[in-house]
């Protein structure tokens, strides 16, 4: 619906409201890349270690920001972790969320990862989430080079 500029107090312009899609491409980086073709290929997971601090950052970095070193040693992780904190969204914004609500995002710390990973958490009830879960990984079958290889995480069967 057009909203005149009269309704701003203008006279004679009427405005609209719209969206526009922007579709743009961008460099994953070394890092990025090594990491994502891990994703695709192997679902392997690799993260790089810092030389100084010996942090294992997840996503991979090529420096480290704590003490400015470059980092080039990659170690994969496990794709079993601990959930470290969620939320859990219950209303829907339609068209922008991937699933019907209630929706559960949370932050898995990779066992050998020093940092964690913010995803979907899924496969489980949400009332049944708990931080400090043992959690893992469930890839795409169908794996495309990007973040959302990891389907999302899941309670750990055993
Ligand atoms: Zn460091």
């Amino acid at each position: 619906m057009a909203v005149t500029s009269e309704d701003l107090g203008n006279t004679g312009t009427l405005i609209y409201p719209s969206r526009i899609k922007l579709p743009y491409t961008w460099h994953a980086g070394k890092a990025g890349s090594r990491f994502y073709q891990g994703l695709r290929d192997n679902c392997r997971i690799c993260g790089t270690k810092c030389p100084q601090c010996s942090w294992v950052y997840l996503p991979p970095r090529e420096t480290c920001p704590r003490c400015y070193r470059i980092m080039d040693e990659w170690v994969e992780v496990s794709n079993v972790g601990t959930l470290l904190t969620f939320t859990v969204t219950r209303y829907a914004v339609p068209s922008i969320q991937p699933q019907e609500p209630p929706i559960a995002m949370g932050i898995v710390k990779l066992d050998g990862a020093s940092s964690g990973l913010v995803h979907l958490l899924g496969g489980v009830d949400v009332s049944e989430l708990r931080v400090g879960m043992r959690m893992q990984v469930v890839f795409r079958e169908k794996r495309q080079g990007n973040y959302l290889d990891i389907e999302y995480f899941r309670p750990l069967k055993t």
